[in-house]
């Protein structure tokens, strides 16, 4: 039997870099990052929009606030250091009534509290940064929110696990934990401590260790739509204020580090938890999962999910994600975006005793494995930080001394 000191579930850019954090911390230390697809990063990490958040949309309690705009500085040093691609266009939030002017109050607020480099905009300062925009009264401007590439950098994130010697087994999943042992596709494997960042399937992971126990993942679709606008038709990423009960931002336009404007993303309930098309990897066991719980939230939720849901499906008709889109900005037509792009889906996990969405990440573990649950956006910009948290925690549970796997 093959064995590993440290077994880490899932190569998104979190398990990839917990993987690199702990075999810095342990470098005797056997670490194995399983990922069921023939390569990491075709999940999240490798359909986000790539921007690096500033951190202002979070209440500062949270480790969202928490990591963000750490998280925003440590990605924008790595992708200098290795010389990757990035757009430091900056990021408007414009208000579209009076009530949106309320909420870019309350924006300025938690940016504040954060730490975070805010400025509030008259209409005249906001259009010079933007010339499109539509702008009421005022809006604010966020300097240091940028956009990379995340296939790039997740490329470049995997090398550097590798070299520093940690083993990637690619098209191997996990399937299920016996004491000592976890059950993959390729055998069994003994394991001195288990990870879980298994994205869309880690709260099932972290039920058969015990946890998750009050979590359900229910997934969300991000589609894209792409302009064929020429690169630097829009200066900066341009954002609506959004509904800040519900951890989605709305419908915005970013700007890809070569200098083309998308629409996107939408967060549209799926069906089934890996739903990119109209069947592959459909799962009986997950539609019926799906729809259980989103019946449950459409009669019983303890926040407007019918609303959500049924806006966000009529997104699906691209008329009405362009007109989404032109609420924010002058000259989006129907006609310039045409092309969808390929769409990435949230793990998004809902508190089954409470019946909301899990604003913040989550995070749980004992000595013997740790999970991550919810690492919804801006999971791309703090996993740096993140994963030095995840490996902090390991720590404080005992679990970096547990003894090693025997083969
Ligand atoms: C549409 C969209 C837009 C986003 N935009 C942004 C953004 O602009 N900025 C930002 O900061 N964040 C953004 N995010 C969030 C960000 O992408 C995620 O927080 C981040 O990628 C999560 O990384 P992860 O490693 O947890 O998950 P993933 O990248 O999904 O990785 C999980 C991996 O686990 C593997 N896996 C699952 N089950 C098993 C198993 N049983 N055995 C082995 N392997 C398994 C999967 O194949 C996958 O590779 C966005 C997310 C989406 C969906």
């Amino acid at each position: 039997m093959n064995s590993a000191d440290f077994a880490v579930i899932g190569a998104g850019v979190l398990g990839v870099n917990v993987a690199t954090e702990l075999k810095r911390r342990h470098p005797g230390a056997s670490v194995v990052l399983l990922e069921k697809e023939a390569q990491p990063g075709l999940h999240a990490s490798g359909r986000n929009s790539g921007v690096l958040h500033a951190g202002f949309y979070y209440t500062a309690d949270s480790l969202k606030a928490r990591f963000t705009r750490q998280g925003n500085q440590r990605m924008k040093e790595y992708v200098e250091a290795k010389g990757l691609r990035i757009n430091r266009c900056g990021k408007l939030v414009v208000a579209r009534d009076e009530r949106e002017l309320e909420g870019l109050e309350e924006l300025l607020r938690r940016g504040t509290l954060n730490g975070v480099t805010l400025q509030e905009l008259s209409e005249a300062e906001a259009l010079k940064i933007e010339p499109r925009i539509k702008v009421l009264r005022k809006a604010l401007f966020s300097p240091n929110t940028a956009t990379v590439d995340p296939a790039e950098v997740m490329r470049s994130m995997v090398a550097d696990a590798q070299a520093l010697g940690v083993t990637i087994l690619p098209s191997t999943r996990y399937l299920s934990r016996r004491t000592g042992t976890i059950v993959t596709s390729a055998g069994e494997l003994a394991c001195g401590y288990v990870v879980n960042t298994a994205g869309l399937y880690a709260d099932q992971v972290a039920r058969d260790f015990g946890f998750s126990q009050r979590y359900r993942i229910l997934p969300f679709k991000g589609l894209y739509l792409y302009s064929s606008e020429p690169a630097g038709a829009f200066r900066t990423n341009v954002y609506p204020v959004p509904n800040l009960k519900n951890p989605f931002l709305g419908v915005h336009v970013t700007v890809t580090v070569d200098g083309h404007a998308k629409l996107g993303p939408t967060a549209i309930p799926c069906l089934w938890r890996e739903q990119y098309g109209w069947s592959g990897n459909f799962h009986f066991s997950e539609l019926a999962e799906a729809l259980g719980m989103s019946a449950n939230l459409f009669l019983r939720a303890g926040f407007d999910f019918r609303g959500l849901a049924l806006e966000e499906m009529r997104k699906y008709y691209r008329p009405h994600l362009v007109t989404q889109a032109a609420s924010l900005a002058t000259g989006i037509k129907t006609d310039d975006y045409v092309r969808w792009g390929k769409p990435g889906i949230r793990a998004q996990l809902v508190d089954t005793a409470k019946r909301t969405l899990v604003q913040d990440f989550c995070v749980e573990g004992d000595d013997k494995s740790f999970h991550v649950l919810n690492a919804v956006s801006p999971g791309w910009t703090c996993a740096i930080p993140f994963a030095e948290h995840v490996c902090n925690e390991i720590e404080r549970f005992g679990g970096a001394t547990a003894p090693p796997a025997q083969g």
